[in-house]
């Protein structure tokens, strides 16, 4: 944003995009000429100026003055390859339905896997995280159909929903005061045997915390469970070169683990819905057999329709992982790496003011990019009060933050011991935009 200029969206790369339609457009230029459906401008015009209208009752997700939700605008570049792909409309079920796109997808997921270390993998993409823990769940549940699913208190919501979907028992394990997996807790609970699975989130969704991935594995040597990794929001991050040790050293381990989530949508510059399941053991596919007697025609490959369990996916979600994964590759030191070490400095620069500053009570140091704080105040009730005082405050100014239940005992200040139960409504702000 300029000095005193009004913000602007970005309108000087639709030039591209007519640029590359022209050039698509060549492709399929040996085809009859046909009429396409009539475009009625006037109309079409009408409608879309209504909708510009409906838009403005947003909270500005785009701009840097909106630090609240786990929100980033998707890069230019997959805008403008997503609005591309469009015009084909490919559906990736299988490869009679897009062959370019499915190509582009095995490509870009390959990618993601080579990040994680793996060089040979089973995976693809899904409409988001949830989809994409439905599928290393339901996996796991085919391995383990007896086995309960554990996950820390701190794991995204839809894990425990997920296991009642797929009629899997589902416990949740104690965190520590990080907000990470308690390895006592959970080894305490894999004594009393039956536990099937283990997620380990890295990156929680409310705080940004690591569970210890190195000492999960640990266990593991020694309980046989199956273990994924749930880093839907937090799995770029093996790419920063910034990370505290615990964050680092979990991340390392990541290779390690049995199934793998992430979601190109949180961190990796996407629209929604693009998120991405990965397995180790490529030979989980025999679990997704089906016979479909009218969608595989064109080769013996196995194709991302026999690998998903959702059948129509959007083409150009893939198109545009791509674009955007050509333009930035994943590797350490890249730009793309700089991006996210520049999220969690601006977390740290964060958390450190409000350590310094007497009306609040900073939470622990952020792992990656998500910042929590606290009111200061002579109970919880007042502070929580006061936070969502502070809150509305700042909106009407146009400083966008967010709210959080969190247990009280990540915001301990003195050393007499925090009521164990005890909640309090703190500040969120995750800075995951440049
Ligand atoms: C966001 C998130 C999910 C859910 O993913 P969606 O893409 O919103 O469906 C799952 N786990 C974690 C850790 C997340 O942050």
């Amino acid at each position: 944003m300029s000095q005193g200029g009004a913000f602007q969206f970005d309108k000087d790369s639709l030039g591209l995009l007519r640029e590359a339609i022209e050039r698509m457009e060549r492709g399929f230029s040996s085809l009859p000429a046909f009429d396409p459906p009539h475009v009625d401008e006037a109309a079409i015009r009408k409608v879309l100026l209504e909708v510009a209208e409906r838009m403005h009752d947003n909270y500005p997700y785009f701009h840097p003055q909106y630090a609240g939700q786990m929100l980033k605008p998707p890069h230019p570049v997959a805008r403008l390859a997503y609005s591309l792909a469009l015009h084909i409309n490919p559906n990736n079920h299988a490869l009679d339905g897009g062959r370019a796109s499915s190509r582009m997808e095995k490509e870009a997921v390959a990618e993601i896997a080579r990040m994680f270390g793996w060089d040979a993998h089973l995976g693809h993409l899904t409409s988001g995280g949830t989809m994409a823990n439905l599928e290393a769940l339901w996996i796991a549940g085919q391995l383990r159909p007896d086995g309960v699913i554990l996950a820390s208190e701190q794991a995204h919501y839809t894990h425990n929903r997920i296991s009642g979907v797929l009629k899997l028992a589902f416990e949740s394990v104690p965190t520590d005061r990080h907000a990470r997996m308690d390895l006592t807790a959970l080894e305490d609970r894999l004594k009393q045997g039956g536990v099937g699975t283990v997620v380990a989130t890295l990156g929680t969704t409310a705080t940004g915390s690591v569970d210890p991935l190195p000492g999960i594995l640990e266990l593991r040597d020694r309980y046989k469970f199956r273990l994924h990794a749930d880093c839907a929001y937090g799995g770029y991050y093996i790419l920063a070169s910034n990370l505290a040790p615990p964050a680092r050293q979990a991340f390392d381990r990541l290779r390690d683990v049995d199934s793998i989530v992430i979601d190109p949508h949180k961190h990796g510059l996407q629209p929604y819905g693009c998120g991405c399941v990965l397995f180790r053991d490529p030979g989980v596919g025999k679990f997704y057999k089906h016979d479909s007697p009218y969608t595989y025609f064109s080769s013996k490959d196995l194709h991302l329709g026999e690998i998903s369990l959702e059948c129509s996916r959007a083409g150009a979600a893939a198109v545009a992982l791509w674009a955007t994964q050509r333009l930035f590759p994943l590797v350490r030191g890249g730009e793309f790496a700089g991006m996210l070490d520049e999220c969690r400095a601006a977390a740290l620069t964060l958390h450190t003011d409000l350590s310094n500053d007497d009306r609040f009570v900073a939470a622990f140091e952020p792992e990656l990019d998500i910042v929590v704080w606290i009111v200061r105040a002579e109970t919880l009730s007042r502070s929580s009060d006061l936070a969502q005082r502070f809150f509305a405050d700042s909106a009407r100014n146009d400083r966008h933050l967010a709210l959080a239940e969190l247990p009280a005992r990540y915001f301990a200040t003195d050393s007499k011991a925090p009521d164990p139960n005890a909640s309090v409504v703190c500040l969120r702000s995750v800075l995951m935009k440049p």
